[in-house]
C-alpha cells in the first residue's frame, strides 16, 4: 500500500497585515512595489526619477516601468514566487494619482486577481481629493501622505513647483498653500472613508526639521494613525543635493517631539517604487530577473 502525502503549501501571512504601519508584521510580510507611475505633478527640491540604478535605495527610483497589465502579471509572478506577500503598493517612481488611469487601472486588475491582498498607495496628496470615492471603491485599505511642513513658505522652499489638474504651475508660497490644502483635503476624506493613513514627513535640515512637531500636531488633529520621519537623502544633481542629511541625533529628536502627538513608524526602509520582498531585503538578481520577464 502506498502513502500519499500531499504536497507542501506555502505558508501565508494572515492578509490583515502590513509590514509599514504594523512594526510586528515586517518580519513575516511581504510587500511589492508596482512601478507603473512615472510622472509627477510636483518637483520637490530633493528628488530625482531621472537616475535609475539597481544598486540604490530610495523611493523615485526604478530599474523599469510596467503598463498595468503587465503589473498584474508581475503580482501573478511574485505571489507564486513569495508565499509572503500580503500588500501590492503603489509608489511612484512618481506620483500614484499624476498617472491616475494607470494607476486605477493596475489596482482594479490586481482586485480581480487576488482580492484578498490588500493595496496600498503613497502619495504627495495633490490629486488624491479628486480620487477619495475611487479609492474607498476599490478596497485601498493604506494611504500615504507625504506632508512635510504646514508653513506654506516653507512649502515654497521645497516644492520648485506644483502643477495642478489643470496645467497651471505655482510656485513658492502659493504652491505650499496649494499643496498643503489638498493634504489635509485628502487625509480628512481618507479617514472619513475608513482608510489607514501614514504621513510620511521628510526631514530636511535647516528647512522642515524644525516643524516636525507642527505636521504631527496637524496629523493628529486630522486623525492620522501613523507617522515616518525620512531623513532627507541628498541626490547628485538636485537643489537639495548639497544639503547635509540630518544625524542621528537630529532624526531622534524629531521623532521624540512628534511622538507627542502621533504613534511613529521607526522602521521605514526608504523603498525603491520596485521594491518586492521584505522590509529591508534589497532586489536581487532573481527580482530583478522577474521585473524585466513581467515586461516581455
Ligand atoms: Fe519626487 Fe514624490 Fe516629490 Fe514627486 S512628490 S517630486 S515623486 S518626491
Ligand atoms: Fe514601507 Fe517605508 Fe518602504 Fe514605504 S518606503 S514601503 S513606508 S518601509
Amino acid at each position: 500500500m502506498t502513502t500519499s502525502i500531499a504536497p507542501a503549501t506555502p505558508t501565508r501571512v494572515p492578509l490583515t497585515e502590513h509590514p509599514c504601519f504594523d512594526e510586528a508584521a515586517r518580519a513575516r510580510a511581504a510587500r511589492v512595489h508596482l512601478p507603473v507611475a512615472p510622472r509627477c505633478n510636483v518637483q520637490c527640491n530633493y528628488c530625482n526619477r531621472r537616475f535609475d540604478c539597481v544598486a540604490e535605495s530610495r523611493p523615485g527610483v526604478s530599474s523599469t516601468l510596467l503598463t498595468p497589465e503587465q503589473a498584474a502579471d508581475y503580482v501573478d509572478m511574485v505571489r507564486r514566487d513569495i508565499p509572503a506577500l500580503a500588500v501590492v503598493g503603489i509608489a511612484g517612481p512618481g506620483d500614484p494619482f499624476a498617472n491616475v488611469d494607470k494607476t486605477l487601472r493596475t489596482l482594479r486588475l490586481v482586485k480581480q486577481r487576488h482580492p484578498d491582498l490588500l493595496l496600498c498607495v503613497s502619495s504627495n496628496g495633490l490629486g488624491v481629493p479628486a480620487h477619495l470615492d475611487d479609492i474607498a471603491e476599490l478596497g485601498i485599505s493604506h494611504v500615504t501622505i507625504t506632508m512635510s511642513t504646514v508653513d506654506p513658505e516653507v512649502g515654497g522652499r521645497i516644492y520648485r513647483w506644483v502643477r495642478d489638474g489643470r496645467g497651471k504651475v505655482y510656485r513658492g508660497r502659493e504652491a505650499g498653500e496649494l499643496l498643503l490644502a489638498r493634504q489635509i483635503e485628502s487625509i480628512r476624506g481618507l479617514k472619513d472613508r475608513g482608510i489607514t493613513v501614514k504621513v510620511n514627513t521628510v526631514l530636511v535640515p535647516g528647512i522642515t526639521l524644525d516643524g516636525v512637531a507642527d505636521v504631527a500636531r496637524l496629523a493628529s488633529e486630522l486623525g492620522v494613525d501613523t507617522m515616518n520621519e525620512i531623513a532627507l537623502y541628498p541626490v547628485e544633481g538636485t537643489p537639495f543635493g548639497e544639503l547635509d542629511a540630518p544625524t542621528a541625533h537630529e532624526v531622534a529628536r524629531a521623532r521624540s517631539e512628534a511622538a507627542e502627538f502621533v504613534q511613529q513608524m521607526t522602521h521605514c526602509q526608504r523603498c525603491r517604487a520596485d521594491a518586492v520582498g521584505l522590509l529591508g531585503d534589497d532586489n536581487d538578481d532573481e527580482a530583478i530577473t522577474r521585473l524585466f520577464a513581467a515586461r516581455t
